[in-house]
């Protein structure tokens, strides 16, 4: 690690040798499946069916489906969008459609119609893989996408005419025959994915193929011992579930998976695979330090935790060392989708000092700066800043948007994360506060533009702000300031039941409603946002 009075740059990084994502896979699974202690070997159980799936297989199906598609006419610079709960065929989709030279991108399945509307249209994909949940909620707002030529349902009866069976997609070919389309890795885009950054709305990052490879050749390094077994319940839509799930089997490493989280299968799901590693978000960290339940189950297996996404504290990490007797550590990561996963993580490295409660150190390759809020002027060691990052794992920009793009940048080429942080003078980070209206609650991200926006909607709001109550469990709770307009009389209850109805379960309003006389704004007329949150946490909520 050096650590300049002003700069922490993670240590040298060797560019992969060739730039395309899918090839950088392929191989690995080719190697894999060559080698005679792996090639029978098991990549992923569903912990949810047991259903154990080999290297061998995620192989053939990921070869299968890019023949597929490239028979239904996908090509280079095509997008396909990918809406589907954890599932046993995402990663062969998701491979398959990057082998096409084809940007996949990934919609989370409950998504209400105007989010998924809204995301579409950002990054215009020309055919839609998505499982039965996905369709059976939305298939009238996908139909609704003029970019949309193509249906294709993962799983379950076809929910509507003209819909094409995933099974009769994949065409079979030899995978020693099977070559992924060139690629240009520094400017084509591997995967869209959706954030809201810094301000307003969702926005799609586009995330090259270099992108994706450095992040996953970050993983090559892990210390993990080769029979480790990952649990992870992470969704996959989302960068930090579908990047670390995919780097993770290519570095030959057992992934299990459950759709979603329910405490005695995710305490028996560990207990049962003897699972040695959990890629988990802080709720999850918090359960396990406090839930009476945990100690009903032998744990003894997990020597390590990854935990991202969103803080988390050194007290819940202590507690939860005391339960988890052979772990040697919570490690956690810090990066935002735009950064394609970590900027900064720990090193399981035993002569490396590990920080509980920090986010870590640069990622190889990455440049990270600490820089005055008012200023701009970089600080040193151990000053409050925004944190600011360069390197090979910035996005490419947003879909479309190049005004928001150029806003995210700096007059050096840093990223501008939103972030408050310091480092200390080892060049370990640590992350303090949110500049940026992002709200994240149990590691899903909500727009609070999005969720002002619905709000507005009710014919008895004039005006709504929308802040992130802090919540030890989930992280935080969205909750919406609300001025009524003259005359009406709107009650919380009310209001909660037309908002709740048109929002997606993460982006409810889990921290309720606020009555009140005006939403601070700035002169330009944005709403003051730390203002609403000093409110919150100087008052208590009071309605
Ligand atoms: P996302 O793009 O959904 O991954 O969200 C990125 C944001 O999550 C970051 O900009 C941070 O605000 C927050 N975040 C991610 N990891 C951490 C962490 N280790 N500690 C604190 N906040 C984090």
């Amino acid at each position: 690690m050096i650590v300049d009075k002003v700069v922490t740059t993670g240590p040298a990084f060797k560019v992969p040798s060739h730039l395309s994502f899918a090839q950088y896979a392929i191989d690995k699974l080719k190697d894999i499946c060559k080698d005679k202690d792996y090639k029978d070997g098991v990549a992923v159980i569903n912990a949810d069916t047991g259903l154990k799936i080999t290297f061998k297989q995620i192989l053939q199906e990921t070869v299968n489906v890019a023949n597929g598609l490239k028979k239904l006419g996908v090509k280079k610079g095509d997008v396909i969008a990918l809406c589907s709960e954890n599932r046993d065929e995402f990663f062969p989709i998701a491979l398959g459609v990057l082998c096409c030279g084809a940007t996949i991108t990934t919609l989370n399945v409950l998504y209400t119609k105007d989010e998924m509307t809204h995301v579409l249209n950002i990054s215009g994909p020309k055919i839609i893989f998505s499982s039965e949940i996905g369709l059976k909620r939305n298939i009238e707002s996908i139909k609704a996408v003029s970019s949309i030529e193509k249906i294709i349902q993962i799983n379950g009866k076809p929910v509507a005419s003209g819909i094409i069976e995933y099974k009769n997609v994949g065409a079979y070919v030899n995978p020693d025959e099977f070559e992924p389309e060139d690629v240009q890795g520094w400017t084509d885009v591997a995967y869209i994915l959706y954030s809201s950054g810094t301000t307003g709305l969702p926005k799609g990052v586009m995330l090259t193929h270099l992108n994706v490879l450095y992040s996953a050749a970050s993983f090559e390094k892990e210390e993990d011992p080769q029979n480790s077994i990952l649990l992870t319940i992470v969704p996959w839509y989302h960068a930090y579930g579908l990047m670390s799930s995919i780097n993770y089997i290519l570095i030959k490493r057992v992934l299990v998976y459950l759709n979603g989280f329910n405490p005695l299968k995710y305490l028996s799901t560990i207990q049962d695979y003897k699972v040695t590693a959990l890629a988990a978000v802080p709720p999850i960290v918090v359960f396990l330090a406090k839930a009476p339940i945990v100690d009903k189950y032998d744990l003894s297996s997990v020597t390590v935790v990854w935990c991202g996404a969103a803080p988390l504290s050194s007290e819940t990490i202590d507690q939860t060392l005391k339960r988890l007797r052979n772990c040697k550590g919570i490690f956690q990561a810090y990066g935002m989708t735009e950064t394609s996963l970590a900027a900064t993580k720990d090193i399981d490295d035993d002569s490396v000092k590990r920080k509980p409660g920090s986010g870590g150190y640069p990622l190889p390759g990455v440049k990270v700066k600490v820089v005055d809020i008012d200023t701009g002027k970089k600080l040193g060691p151990n000053e409050n800043g925004e944190i600011c990052i360069k390197g090979p794992i910035i996005m490419k920009g947003y879909a479309g948007n190049e005004e928001a793009t150029k806003a995210m940048f700096d007059a050096e080429g840093y990223m501008k994360t939103g972030d408050v942080g310091y480092y200390d003078k080892d060049g370990c980070f640590f992350i303090v506060d949110r500049l940026k209206e992002l709200i994240k609650y149990k590691g899903h991200q909500v727009a609070p533009a999005a969720v002002e926006s619905v709000v507005l909607g009710h014919p008895g709001v004039a005006e709504c702000g929308v802040v992130g109550a802090p919540d030890e469990a989930v992280g935080e709770l969205t909750t919406a300031f609300v001025v009524r307009r003259p005359g009406a009389k709107v009650t919380e209850k009310e209001l909660l039941e037309f908002a709740n109805a048109r929002l997606s379960a993460v982006s409810r309003l889990h921290g309720g409603v606020i009555f009140v006389d005006d939403i601070p704004k700035n002169p330009s007329g944005k709403i003051v946002r730390r203002a609403l949150k000093q409110r919150l946490c100087e008052k208590g909520k009071s309605k």
